[in-house]
């Protein structure tokens, strides 16, 4: 998971919600392939990719940080989801994410939004939204997410259980493109002699630079940052 540098609403969203329109009727068409298009295509929880929401068989859904059936509203669900009160929620753009299936056809092992549920996690998360451009969780050489200094006591356990973002799919995943990257960068050594800092610099900057649009992109930002002198 990464921070996601909003892009602005889609004006069909600004009419409807102008015209009071609640979630249940809104038309969203717009929306889901807005929230596709800002997520260069990828799930905002575990970043797997995403098929085209204009194809029939697109199984994306719409999320909300800040749940619909949510009966909390804290400072902190204020902030994370950028709505001035609890009936503006569901419908305002920075409270809205895309997400994968989470497994839900698999009916086992759920992540993402499917796992997470009607479940709150504005006091002990952050709303990738909200969060600037870079990961909010780190991988390790095994392929697991932690996540990043500076979230509220309390994401550990949104990674490890609320969202289930180690689910043994997601980890194999992450660890095929450690395996394959180290390959590249084994070949890299061979060929130019050596890993000398200029070169660890270079491929650090090459893999954060695709970690913005890749499947699985915290992945390639942890190697980058592995990298880095
Ligand atoms: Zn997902
Ligand atoms: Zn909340």
């Amino acid at each position: 998971m990464r921070g996601i540098d909003p892009a602005p609403e889609p004006a069909d969203l600004t009419t409807q919600r102008a015209s009071g329109v609640p979630y249940a009727q809104l038309s969203l068409t717009q929306v889901r392939r807005a929230l596709w298009d800002q997520q260069s295509g990828r799930c905002a929880y575990c970043e797997r990719s995403l098929r085209a929401p204009d194809r029939d068989d697109h199984q994306t859904k719409i999320e909300h940080f800040h749940p619909q059936s949510s009966t909390e509203w804290t400072a902190a669900c204020s902030r994370e989801s950028g709505a001035s009160s609890p009936n503006l929620a569901p419908v305002v753009w920075s409270n809205l994410l895309l997400c994968c299936d989470g497994n839900e056809s698999a009916r086992r092992a759920f992540t993402c939004d499917t796992a997470k549920g009607g479940v709150d996690i504005c006091e002990c998360f952050r709303n990738p939204k909200s969060w600037g451009r870079g990961p909010l969780v780190s991988i390790d050489g095994a392929g697991r997410a932690f996540p990043v200094a500076g979230l509220p006591a309390g994401a550990e356990e949104v990674v490890e259980r609320t969202l289930n973002l180690n689910a043994d799919t997601l980890v194999a995943a992450r660890f095929e493109i450690i395996r394959a990257r180290k390959r590249q960068i084994a070949k890299y050594r061979a060929t130019h002699h050596g890993l000398t800092a200029h070169a660890r610099s270079t491929l650090a900057a090459r893999f954060r630079e695709e970690s913005f649009t890749a499947e699985f992109g915290s992945t390639l930002a942890s190697l980058a940052a592995s990298l880095s002198p």
